[in-house]
């Protein structure tokens, strides 16, 4: 696409406002560099919009969401299901997807903690509590893995795609469960704001400057 990736700490946005009404110049890099463009879009996740030269009325607050997800491998005393099993356990949702390669998704956990990122034991009971209850087969499972994330959510849990209120700023951040599945139409709704092109209709469910959020 002729575009250029620079893997970098950002450590601020360049904004410049002149007594008028903000606008965004450019991303200052750690190593102190300075990258000017037309339009900057941020899409960087729990951290949302806080660095030092956005103004706190532009950035609205991002909690982080712990989720924890198990990997289990199967082996020749797993009885493993052949599609995605979901239910509700004791009002938990659970999932356990089965993967080709034998390796089995339990998840996951909703903690609306945004401090600790290590795995604890009552998460991890409480998975595969529910995995077994759904799928008894999978108690001879290998547990090869315990992964832990935030999912960054928003005020109202949409996520914030679209203009910031800082001119040729954009955010796209705030996506809580839904992230991998919203990339798609994240990154249509964004080009369509650079390039002009007409929004797409649900655009208007995820603009950052909704109910004067920001
Ligand atoms: C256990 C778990 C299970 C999940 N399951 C699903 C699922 O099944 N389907 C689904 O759709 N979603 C799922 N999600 C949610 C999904 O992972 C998130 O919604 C998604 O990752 C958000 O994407 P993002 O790009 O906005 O943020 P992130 O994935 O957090 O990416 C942001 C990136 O920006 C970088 N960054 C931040 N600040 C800076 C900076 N100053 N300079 C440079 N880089 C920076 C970060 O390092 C990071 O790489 C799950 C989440 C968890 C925790």
């Amino acid at each position: 696409l002729g575009a250029t990736l620079i893997r970098s700490e950002v450590q601020d946005i360049g904004v410049e406002s002149d007594g008028s009404d903000p606008k965004a110049k450019s991303v200052i890099l750690d190593n102190g560099s300075e990258i000017f463009a037309d339009s900057i879009v941020l899409a960087t996740g729990v951290r949302g919009a806080d660095f030092p030269s956005i103004p706190g009325r532009f950035s609205p607050s991002i909690r982080g969401i712990k989720g924890q997800i198990l990997r289990l491998e199967a082996n020749e005393s797993t009885v493993s299901p052949t599609y995605v099993v979901r239910g509700i356990v004791q009002a938990r949702p659970i999932y356990v997807v089965p993967r080709p390669s034998g390796e089995l998704v339990v998840g996951a956990t909703v903690e609306e903690k945004s401090e600790d990122l290590s795995p604890n034991a009552g998460g991890v009971e409480n998975l595969l509590h529910d995995a077994f209850m759904l799928v008894p087969g999978l108690r001879e499972a290998t547990l090869k893995e315990i992964g832990v994330g935030f999912r960054p959510g928003t005020r109202d849990n949409a996520p914030y795609i679209g203009k910031s209120g800082i001119e040729s700023l954009y955010y796209a951040f705030g996506h809580f469960r839904h992230g991998i599945m919203q990339a798609p139409i994240t990154g249509q709704i964004i080009s369509s704001y650079i390039t002009g092109k007409t929004l797409p209709e649900v655009a208007i469910i995820s603009d950052p400057l909704r109910d004067g959020i920001v």
